[in-house]
């Protein structure tokens, strides 16, 4: 049976994990991960989390099973966070909002709705994204292709390329946007260019499924929900993928969301019946654990107030880094301009280095990034930066 079953490539990035935790380099720095680390280099574990998770190890609770769309204080809770508490949309009832395991499992559901609704539909996703955008769509049935994103030479955005892929995109085609901190390459639209996508999707009726992995570690949770906003105000229907893995730190524990926005309230209900079905038939319904925690945060002011201000430390922590990285290099005698880090928001930075340096830069002195040039600046402290920044150095040099 399974005799010509063929190996599968190995996931590019938890490869380049294998091999750092086998390098014996006691300098060696691992930027190539999608995680944010403290200033001691360790995951943390955040007060809010621990306080919530205290509350309910108080009460004891029996873990039954949750109703198919997840926990509804939770799903209550994503509503307002991504929409607003008050926004009209909350309020009326026409946000459709199901529990997922992780921002993945919201895109999932999302792809698996959307197959079912329009099964010739093609997916566009950014160039270069989150590789596994196109796997979730590739694998749910779509043709996915590229539209323009990263401009190198710019050291930005290549807005008239992404302008004209939607503008020649038939009607009907799916379209994955990064709401903000674009991984990998760390460069967001401004306000103004988010009008203009929103303008080019309403016009070519297209669908616009907006993924929020990191709402809060751009400029705060209000100004990362810009994108959102924007396709609210424009009238037209469109999806939300949520994730808390990075925004609570709470990665394993696969806590996330899926919101559709619809015309009105029996729409919503209508597509929230279609969204229990996906889910019913691959996992039935979703854990207890994470969810729980996740509302008991948002729904407690107190807890919402600590997570607000952790949220913001990480967020100003990164911010930091960035500035320091450039600093760094400026004071080792790097000639180029690396002043382009600081523009870039989230956790992740197209660095401009190249393939050759990236390999160097790992063989050499134990710094593991992607060989596309993206480092995880969350991945940078008070402790390596130094060795970090003469590295790149003498790559550069
Ligand atoms: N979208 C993007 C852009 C991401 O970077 C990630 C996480 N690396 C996800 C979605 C998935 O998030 P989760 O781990 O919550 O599934």
């Amino acid at each position: 049976l399974f005799n010509a079953v063929e190996m599968a490539p190995r996931d590019p990035i938890l490869g380049l994990t294998e091999q750092f935790v086998a390098d014996p380099n006691p300098k060696k720095v691992n930027l190539g991960v999608g995680v944010y680390y403290d200033d001691n280099g360790k995951l943390p574990l955040l007060e809010c989390v621990q306080k919530a998770e205290e509350k309910m190890m108080a009460a004891h609770a029996a873990r039954g099973y949750l109703p198919i769309d997840g926990i509804a204080a939770y799903d209550a809770a994503i509503k307002a966070l991504v929409f607003g508490a008050d926004s009209e949309a909350v309020k009326s009832g026409r946000v459709a909002t199901v529990q997922a395991l992780g921002g993945t499992g919201g895109l999932k559901i999302g792809a698996d709705f959307l197959k079912k609704l329009n099964p010739t539909a093609k997916v566009l996703i950014s160039d270069p994204s989150w590789e596994n955008h196109r796997g979730i769509f590739r694998d749910a049935g779509f043709t996915v292709e590229n539209y323009p994103y990263y401009d190198a030479d710019k050291r930005g955005i290549d807005m008239d390329g992404m302008l004209t892929a939607l503008n020649t995109a038939p009607a009907g085609t799916i379209v994955v946007l990064h709401a903000c901190c674009h991984n990998p390459t760390g460069y967001d639209l401004t306000a103004a260019q988010w009008d203009q996508v929103v303008a080019a999707v309403k016009a070519r009726k297209l669908v616009a499924f907006l993924d929020m992995a990191y709402q809060g570690f751009g400029q705060g949770i209000a100004e990362d929900g810009i994108a959102v906003a924007k396709f609210l105000a424009s009238g037209e229907d469109f999806l939300v993928s949520t994730s808390f893995s990075k925004s609570l730190s709470l990665y394993g524990e696969r806590v996330g969301a899926l919101s559709v926005l619809c015309q009105n309230k029996d729409e919503a209900t209508r597509v929230l019946s279609q969204l229990k079905i996906v889910i019913r038939t691959n996992y039935s319904n979703p854990p207890t654990h994470g969810g729980q925690v996740a509302a008991t945060i948002l729904n407690t002011p107190e807890l919402r107030a600590l997570w607000e201000k952790e949220l913001a430390a990480m967020r100003v922590r990164i911010k930091e880094m960035r500035g320091a990285l450039v600093g760094k290099l400026k004071e080792k005698g790097v000639q180029r301009d690396f002043g382009f880090i600081t523009q870039q928001v989230g956790m992740f930075s197209y660095s401009g280095l190249t393939k050759e340096q990236m390999v160097r830069l790992r063989n050499e002195f134990g710094v593991y990034g992607i060989e596309s040039g993206r480092i995880c600046v969350a991945a940078l402290n008070s402790k390596n930066i130094d060795y970090v920044a003469e590295s790149i150095a003498t790559v550069v040099r």
